[in-house]
């Protein structure tokens, strides 16, 4: 079975201009372009580039990917329907439309999700995120977070609301791996889209302390969600072997969400 394991296929609509962004400028939630371009974009629009992802996906023979879903109900909603027609299955992690926790609408998203995927501990205020957290934890789902893309974050704090796995960590020190590893979370990087933004996952050293490497695509309009060519660029550029890195998306991911795939069936 092969994971992609971090896709934010709702983008992938999006021609970028050619010029640098940070992450800041580009993806932080609600003034990055992206999501400036989501707000303005047609359903169709959105739908559209979300199928052209899905059969990215399916052409290098992905069985199943971990979206990170933006856009509240509705998204989860258009995702399902992107997937509708395919074989391919997704592990939805959805987040809350506004940058706020509402009970009436966490009861919805987790009915309709496997859980929930949030941008970052900074653009959070931490009490709302203490309250989606005991929410998710609640409907026994995953909640997993991005963690230190640009600039290092405090890991304690992202530890203490015991995401089942993150994301990024390009800015971690190796005392914060080694907490990481203490905590036995898992680790999803995306090397391509990091480099976009002059990033560079710390894989060696999440290996060397036995944290359970993942991969994935992140942005599909940064990077096409073919996650072969995510193997392939890490093999090549990172010096990982090969059979380490075609772990990454098999055996290390079903280890990780086999069970919930069996636990958690979604309406
Ligand atoms: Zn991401």
């Amino acid at each position: 079975m092969i994971f992609n394991c971090h896709t934010h296929i709702g983008d992938a609509f999006i021609e970028l201009p050619q010029k640098k962004f940070s992450v800041y400028e580009l993806v932080a939630p609600p003034d990055g372009l992206k999501h400036k371009m989501l707000e303005k974009a047609s359903k169709t629009e959105i739908l559209n580039g979300m199928k052209r992802a899905v059969r990215i996906m399916e052409g290098c023979g992905t069985d199943i990917f971990i979206d990170f879903r933006e856009g509240g109900i509705e998204g989860i909603e258009l995702l399902k329907e992107a997937i509708r027609d395919s074989k391919i299955k997704a592990i939805i992690l959805a987040r809350p439309k506004n940058m706020k926790y509402d009970e009436e609408e966490m009861e919805k998203l987790l009915d309709m999700s496997h859980g929930i995927g949030i941008s970052s501990i900074a653009d959070w205020n931490f009490e709302e995120l203490e309250m989606i957290v005991n929410h998710v934890k609640d409907r026994k789902k995953i909640f997993a977070m991005h963690a230190s893309e640009d600039k290092r974050e405090d890991i304690d704090k992202i530890l203490d609301l015991e995401p089942h796995f993150l994301v990024h960590l390009c800015k971690a020190t190796e005392e914060d791996i080694n907490e990481v590893a203490k905590k036995k979370i898992g680790v999803v990087v995306c090397p391509r889209a990091n480099k976009f933004f002059g990033l560079k996952p710390p894989i060696s050293l999440l290996l060397e302390k036995n944290v359970s490497v993942m991969l994935g695509t992140d942005n599909a309009m940064i990077v096409k969600p073919n996650i072969i060519e995510e193997m392939k660029f890490l093999v090549k550029n990172y010096g990982v072997e090969k059979n380490i890195a075609i772990k990454m998306i098999s055996n290390t991911p079903l280890k990780i969400f086999g069970e919930i795939l069996k636990n958690h069936v979604y309406s």
